[in-house]
């Protein structure tokens, strides 16, 4: 992929010691009572501050905080980072009470080179969400360069993630680029055959994904609550389980493209069901033409679980939206939790470039415990989602050569 990264700043920009870098992060951290209760997007953030840091710049850090819809909303402010971010970076972060104007300009004037402020919440502004140019003018005025290390903001147009990146020289930060890298080893330039995996609960909020990856993959995998108006689709009675039925025809025809375009579909061949979603409750593993009215599909059957593990061992990729059953509740975890684990030794194993995301994906895999053993897990929700369906990112598209 052809975008901007921070190692070519000093390219265009000469020496960065003493200029002001403006960092888009993502720090919508999850905050209980003023407390920040998760540190992780912090983490990711301290690649980039670090590298800029190094180079003497000055670090001036962008981000929203949840939704105040363009007013000065006291419980949202970014106040509360300032105080983790510097036991993490071990350095002094300021606040500055605005992210524009006179208030951020003094702050950033009173700044050492390798200094970090963190500037009060972007979308404490209208312009933000409504990329005004003038608002992404002011953004600009802080700054000798733009860095987006934002990846999950990215499907956004607002002022912060796409309309400054065009007023000031624009770079990807350290996660970001890293992001992009291991999307791009996915499903933009990924090593062939390629496998996908989407499971989760409706077809209907995956039809643009799925479209884009019977385009793409050898072989697609379905799995959770959608493959189950697939098998309606194909006629299977699949008594009281979750089925989108006004949804059949789309099923046939995503069915159609795949066969047209060489895509392998994987669907069901068995499947584990109970009579309620509940802890401990009565599971039974069907074969297809034995689901009862009562039943309902809760988890992939071991057959149909170890034939992904023998798609997964055909294949060099993966790339994973989706849990394959209602893992929340065991045993309706066990198909996901054994396909990640096969899916994390072939990476360990250095077989497979196995890349995931989304929320309840992101969930599935801890709970799996095998995070850390693949090779890429997005954090990103709807952006990774978006990227997934093919669609151009505004904050990404902005970065490009
Ligand atoms: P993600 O957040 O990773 O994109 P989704 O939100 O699409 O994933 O789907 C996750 C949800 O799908 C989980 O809450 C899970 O319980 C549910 N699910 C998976 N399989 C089934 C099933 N057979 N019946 C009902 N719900 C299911
Ligand atoms: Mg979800």
């Amino acid at each position: 992929m052809t975008f901007r990264t921070l190692d070519d700043a000093p390219k265009d920009l000469g020496d960065l010691a003493g200029k002001t870098a403006l960092v888009r992060v993502d720090f919508n951290v999850p905050m209980e009572d003023g407390r920040v209760t998760d540190d992780t997007r912090l983490r990711v953030a301290l690649p980039t501050i670090n590298k800029l840091r190094d180079a003497g710049a000055k670090v001036a850090l962008l981000a929203h905080f949840d939704r105040p819809k363009g007013e000065r909303v006291p419980s949202m402010s970014l106040k509360p980072v300032v105080e983790p971010l510097e036991t993490l970076l071990g350095a002094p972060v300021r606040f500055a009470e605005d992210c524009v104007g006179d208030e951020a300009k003094a702050v950033l004037a009173d700044l050492d080179p390798g200094g970090v402020v963190l500037l009060e919440n972007v979308r404490f502004h209208k312009g933000e969400e409504k990329n005004d140019p003038a608002f992404a003018q002011q953004l600009a005025d802080l700054g000798d360069l733009y860095v987006n290390d934002a990846f999950s903001a990215a499907h956004r147009a607002h002022a912060s993630t796409e309309g400054v990146a065009h007023l000031i020289p624009a770079y990807a930060g350290e996660s970001m680029r890293r992001e992009l890298d291991a999307l791009d080893a996915a499903l933009g330039n990924p090593q062939k055959p390629v496998l996908g995996i989407v499971g989760g609960s409706k077809v209907s909020t995956k039809l643009d994904l799925l479209q884009n990856l019977v385009d793409k993959l050898d072989r697609l995998a379905i799995g959770g609550g959608m493959a189950n108006t697939f098998l309606h689709a194909q006629g299977v009675d699949i008594g009281g389980s979750l089925c989108e039925k006004d949804l059949a025809d789309t099923a046939r025809a995503i069915m159609e493209e795949a066969r047209a375009k060489g895509c392998e579909l994987l669907l069901p061949v068995d499947v584990v069901v109970a009579q309620e979603i509940k802890p401990g409750v009565e599971a039974g593993v069907r074969a297809l033409d034995r689901i009862a009215p009562e039943d309902k599909i809760l988890d992939a059957g071991p057959e149909t679980t170890a034939r992904l593990k023998r798609a997964m061992d055909l294949s060099k990729t993966l790339i994973w939206n989706g849990p394959l059953g209602v893992f929340e509740v065991p045993p309706f975890d066990t198909a996901t939790v054994e396909a990640a684990r096969h899916a994390a030794e072939l990476t360990k194993a250095g077989k497979l470039v196995a890349v995931a995301g989304g929320g309840d994906t992101v969930a599935a895999l801890n709970h799996a415990g095998v995070s850390d053993d693949m090779t890429f897990v997005s954090t990103a929700g709807g952006a990774f989602l978006e990227w997934m369906e093919g669609k151009p990112l505004p904050g990404v598209e902005a970065l490009k050569r």
